[in-house]
């Protein structure tokens, strides 16, 4: 053998057909730990473990018989000292002297091996934390869903509150405290942007004596009823409100005195008239309208004593505080 393929960088042997070594390289020889005379003449199944000579004697055999030829078979070698050797193993069955012989090239393939190992660890790694990940948004999006669905309750809780917060229990109407947050917007308003606007307090007349004749339950349907009947006779911009006990407030915006008495009357005659059965209802009314130097107090205040001057005049009536100014 020429001393090129003695030492080449890969592993060299010849075996007869019946699998006997014929030749061999040195390479070979010291992958396996043999020297050339231990296994010239001898099987080259010797140097494989017994599934290694089935595996051997299964594909190798047959195919190179077939094809005349193998190529890159993975195959595992045992060296003398029972070491197992991964080689990439070629195998090319040709005619020499007459005889057939089987040329095989094997090349080690421990570090690809070990390559391979690593990528299909890496590879199951990665299928892992894939499924980890899909799992994970798969939470996200249910928490995400229940989120949405807490925030939607928590909203309509939120409204509900308010609602609460801004309305008067008895009668259904807003509350004072809604009617005085209404109030300082108005002025803002008319600070602002010179948006009129005037104030009308409603008071009912002899309330008193309707609780003393008839209980206080049937005064309670009254103030309802009342409450009821001024949400009617109101444009859908007027805020009604109870300001409290049988005293009623209405803020009509974009509204300056002559409209505000017009409609303090409406509101008036409407209660005048109504069908209150066998008791007769009736309210006076103060109205005040916005002026320059205007508080939510000075304002309430002219309003109250346009009301005031309605009971006195005889109740049942409209006073508007600029009329009080002019008189
Ligand atoms: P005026 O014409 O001067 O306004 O006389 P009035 O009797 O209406 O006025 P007054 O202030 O003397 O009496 C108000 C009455 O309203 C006394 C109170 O018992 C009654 N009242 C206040 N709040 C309620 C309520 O929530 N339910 C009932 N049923 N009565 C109430
Ligand atoms: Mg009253
Ligand atoms: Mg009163």
């Amino acid at each position: 053998m020429d001393i090129q393929l003695d030492l080449a960088p890969c592993g060299y042997f010849s075996i007869s057909d019946s699998g006997v070594v014929q030749s061999i390289n040195q390479t070979m020889l010291t992958m396996l730990g043999y020297e050339r005379d231990e296994l010239i003449g001898q099987h080259i199944e010797s140097t494989m473990s017994v599934s290694n000579k089935v595996f051997f004697h299964t594909y190798f055999y047959p195919y190179i018989q077939l094809y005349g030829h193998v190529d890159e078979m993975y195959f595992t070698f045992r060296t003398r000292d029972q070491k197992a050797v991964p080689v990439l193993l070629n195998g090319v069955r040709q005619t020499r002297n007459g005889e057939s012989v089987v040329d095989c090239v094997v090349v080690v393939m421990r570090k690809r091996i070990e390559h391979e190992k690593d990528i299909l660890h890496t590879k199951t790694k990665l299928q892992e934390l894939y499924q980890a990940t899909q799992e994970a948004n798969k939470e996200l999006e249910r928490l995400h869903e229940e989120y949405k669905i807490k925030e939607q309750a928590l909203i309509k809780v939120n409204d509900q509150l308010e609602t609460l917060a801004s309305t008067d229990l008895l009668t259904g109407l807003k509350n004072r405290r809604f009617f005085q947050e209404k109030m300082l917007e108005s002025l803002m308003m008319f600070q602002e942007k010179q948006r009129y606007f005037s104030l009308l307090v409603v008071d009912i007349d002899h309330f008193k004596s309707i609780n003393d004749t008839y209980g206080h339950p049937i005064g309670d349907l009254v103030l309802g009823n009342l409450a009821g009947l001024l949400q009617t006779v109101s444009r859908s911009t007027d805020v009604v409100a109870r300001y409290g006990g049988e005293e009623f407030v209405v803020i009509l915006p974009d509204c300056e005195e002559e409209q505000a008495i017009g409609i303090a009357e409406r509101y008036r005659s409407q209660v005048a008239s109504a069908d209150w059965g066998e008791y007769n209802i009736t309210v006076s009314i103060g109205a005040a309208t916005v002026v320059e130097e205007d508080t939510e107090k000075s304002l309430f205040q002219r309003a109250d004593n346009a009301l005031y001057a309605s009971k006195t005049g005889g109740r049942n009536r409209v006073t508007h505080a600029a009329q009080m100014v002019r008189s």
